[in-house]
């Protein structure tokens, strides 16, 4: 009826297996219509160029780059690609399988991985059949534009693992059993009031994981402070990034940045210090290389190399422990070559002739010495700051 002729559609074919080596990402050739759009996003916003198109003409396909496994190159697992690509010639590896193409809601929220809170949205089909794609339009002009890291795309996978602990377990005389939650719950109460009896309400302390709402962690304290009556509440993210957030309070009033990410933009010069942005925090890196693109320059200030210095315009390779010194050195140099906002500091700081003074007799051969920085490279710092 159609008048088709088939011999218009025959012809060469290319066949090909997909790539199934990576964890979360499969490569299917067979489908890939040579758009280049996984190819661009990998090597022009993430600038990782894990991705290129391999040989001419029709046999044109991308590949990894040198045809290695992706988790070979230098590909750092983001997934971006699988969202830009329009075909599903790179896509995602479900641990579960979706019969058919049942329809999925959209849920748009926010990440919950890190502080840059990026705007995430789960597809999901039932409560345990969901996955990450951020294709929707509110998402894509949202600050992160749809750009996600590993933690955010592939991360909620633990969620649904197998080997997620899902009942209480009690573990006496050396034996651990399952036992359902309310004697779990009396269990711990009745081991905690003893301990208080016995030792005072300092000898316990709650911790917060950084994976509660505001309003869970607010209980939290309630409970800590009023039901427990101690004062000893700290958070599990204190001993995973081995940082300690009380010094942003003693030095800045609160625990928070006194900037915004957007203001990045508008920055003529970055530091970035012991920040291993591509594996904790992606999306600022892009930020950051997006700013440089705008003319900004980038200071990398770390002990070892790491796949952002490679973008720094400057790498201070500074003696790992060193870095109050190189901190009050810079400082220092600052404050003598009167570079410092006097108006600032007199509306919005305190104790300031205090700093001044403890920095006195600072000088850079010392600071280069015990932080072992070659000089020549401590005076472009300070040059460029
Ligand atoms: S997962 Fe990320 S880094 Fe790897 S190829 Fe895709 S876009 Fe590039
Ligand atoms: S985005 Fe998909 S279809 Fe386009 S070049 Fe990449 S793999 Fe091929």
């Amino acid at each position: 009826d159609f008048e088709a002729d088939i011999s218009e559609l025959t012809g060469e074919v290319r066949k090909y297996l997909p790539d199934n080596r990576h964890p979360f990402i499969t490569l299917d050739p067979n489908k890939c219509i040579n758009c280049g759009k996984c190819v661009r996003t990998c090597s022009e916003i993430l600038m990782v160029s894990a991705l290129d198109f391999v040989n001419r003409g029709f046999k044109a396909i991308v590949k990894p780059a040198m045809e290695k496994p992706l988790l070979e190159t230098n590909c750092i697992s983001c997934g971006n690609c699988i969202d830009v690509c329009p075909t599903g010639a790179i896509s995602e590896k479900f641990p579960f399988k979706i019969p058919g193409t049942l329809p999925k809601e959209n849920h748009e929220t926010v990440c919950n991985f890190c502080s840059v809170g990026c705007k995430i949205n789960y597809k999901v089909l039932s409560d345990d059949v969901y996955y990450v794609s951020n294709n929707t339009e509110e998402i894509m002009n949202s600050h992160n534009n749809g750009y996600l890291c590993v933690k955010g795309k592939f991360g909620h996978r633990y969620l649904t693992s197998g080997n997620r602990i899902e009942t209480p377990i009690i573990k006496l005389n050396g034996k651990a059993s399952e036992v359902k939650t309310d004697e779990a719950v009396q269990y711990a109460s009745k081991r905690i009031k003893n301990i208080i009896k016995k030792y005072g309400a300092d000898s316990v302390a709650i911790f917060g994981s950084p994976k509660m709402s505001n309003e869970e962690l607010f209980l939290l304290q309630k409970f800590a402070r009023a039901g427990l009556k101690t004062n000893n509440i700290s958070s599990f993210s204190n001993m995973i990034s081995d940082c300690e957030y009380d010094s942003l309070d003693d030095s800045l009033g609160l625990t928070v940045s006194t900037t915004s990410m957007d203001n990045l933009m508008n920055a003529d010069v970055i530091v970035a210090i012991n920040s291993n942005l591509s594996e904790d925090n992606l999306i600022m890196e892009l930020k950051i290389k997006k700013a440089q693109k705008k003319g900004a320059k980038l200071i990398v200030i770390n002990s070892s190399e790491i796949k952002i210095t490679k973008f720094a315009d400057l790498w201070i390779d500074s003696r790992k422990g060193t870095n109050t010194i190189l901190l009050n050195g810079i400082l220092s140099e600052l404050i003598k070559k009167g570079l410092v906002n006097e108006d600032f500091i007199k509306t919005n700081t305190e104790n300031f002739s205090e700093l001044k003074n403890m920095l006195q007799g600072n000088n850079a051969e010392d600071v280069c010495e015990l932080t072992e920085i070659d000089i020549e490279k401590y005076k472009e710092l300070t040059h460029l700051l």
